[in-house]
């Protein structure tokens, strides 16, 4: 495994991590948690990713049976939550200083630890002045339950706002962002984000580097069964994936599996390690629904150097989506 800083953190973080969105409370039960958990944690991955939102909190409680199972010392693995999707109830939802009190109590709750490592906001709330919520998390980490506080799909403009409000009143700024990022989805980690990094340090822990899968080529054919898109309350995502615009998409990943079969690598392996390759990502964080996958996507930071500069083109060539340079954010 190698290691890299959670932006200008001091926090190291496994290039890999794994996440629980759909996968544990759905698809993987407390044993299979824990198998997932202790192969990940074996190989040196030492941040786990989940939300308030997933599966309404009972993805966090089977994380963190499996871990109290495992008995990981605390000191050698990160654990985050992210707060905005609490429940049905209106003070259950958003970024108010209530809710984001309140949620991180549940999560560490549910998680079983004293404190969250990484907290993120899991989207904007433009019902909540920024100050509001930057000045709930700053408490958060006054009283211990929080080491570092991010954001996930916030735009640039709303993290600077963060930033700002954090100097001016001395409290304490947002450290990472959550992104969606893979080769069919770059825009927000390329560009838009790029002044960032510079500015604020920021770091990324991006989700979906398979795009739910996508990017295996396993849809290059259709749905199979025992997938995410086949799942039921998931019907949203496969319709985002099978309209017009969605089989334009697919159409790309067909050609990318040909490429990696030419380079002889497999397709999740060239998908991750592509995003591996962005040294903007602090961590990708995998998903898996069995332990088979797992295992497969922990090996694929082989395959970095693999993606050679002839071979990064020819996946340019394909994908056909780079973001244009910095001065289009000046236009
Ligand atoms: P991926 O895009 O990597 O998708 C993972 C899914 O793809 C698996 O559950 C599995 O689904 C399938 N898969 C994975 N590996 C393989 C393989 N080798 N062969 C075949 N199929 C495979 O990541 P996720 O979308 O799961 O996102 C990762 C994490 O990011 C989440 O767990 C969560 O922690 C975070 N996240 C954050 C969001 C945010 O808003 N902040 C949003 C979404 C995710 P199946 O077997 O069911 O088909």
């Amino acid at each position: 495994m190698k290691y890299r800083k959670l932006g200008k953190s001091g926090l190291k973080v496994s290039a890999l991590s794994l996440g629980s969105w759909v996968t544990f409370g759905k698809q993987v039960d407390r044993q299979g948690a824990k198998t997932l958990l202790k192969t990940a944690y074996d190989a040196g991955v030492n941040f786990f990713d989940n939300a308030e939102g997933y599966e309404a909190g009972k993805s966090e409680e089977i994380m963190g049976q499996a871990i109290a199972d495992l008995g990981l010392s605390r000191d050698t693995y990160a654990v985050s939550s992210k707060v905005f999707w609490g429940g049905k109830h209106k003070m259950q939802l958003g970024l108010s200083a209530k809710h984001v009190r309140d949620a991180c109590d549940a999560a560490l709750s549910r998680l079983q630890v004293d404190y969250l490592d990484l907290y993120f906001c899991h989207r904007p709330d433009i019902d909540t002045p920024i100050e509001e919520t930057v000045r709930a998390m700053h408490n958060l980490i006054l009283q211990g339950k929080v080491i570092y506080w991010g954001t996930s799909e916030w735009s640039a403009q709303q993290i600077t706002e963060a930033h700002t409000v954090a100097r001016a009143y001395g409290l304490t700024p947002p450290i990472m962002e959550q992104p969606q990022y893979n080769l069919l989805h770059r825009d927000k980690v390329e560009a838009e984000f790029r002044p960032l990094y510079e500015n604020f340090g920021l770091g990324t822990t991006i989700w979906s580097p398979l795009a739910s899968g996508i990017l295996t080529g396993k849809y290059n054919d259709g749905i199979p069964e025992d997938s995410r898109l086949n799942l039921p309350d998931y019907e949203w995502l496969r319709d985002l994936w099978f309209n017009e615009e969605g089989k334009k998409k697919l159409e790309k990943v067909r050609q990318l599996t040909a490429l990696a079969k030419e380079i002889g690598i497999s397709m999740p392996h060239l998908s991750i390690a592509w995003c591996l390759k962005n040294p903007r990502v602090s961590t990708v964080i995998l998903g898996a629904s069995r332990l088979s996958q797992l295992e497969d996507n922990l090996k694929s930071m082989d395959a970095v150097e693999q993606l050679t500069p002839d071979v990064m083109e020819k996946i340019e060539a394909i994908v056909d989506n780079k973001p244009a340079g910095p001065q289009r954010f000046g236009q």
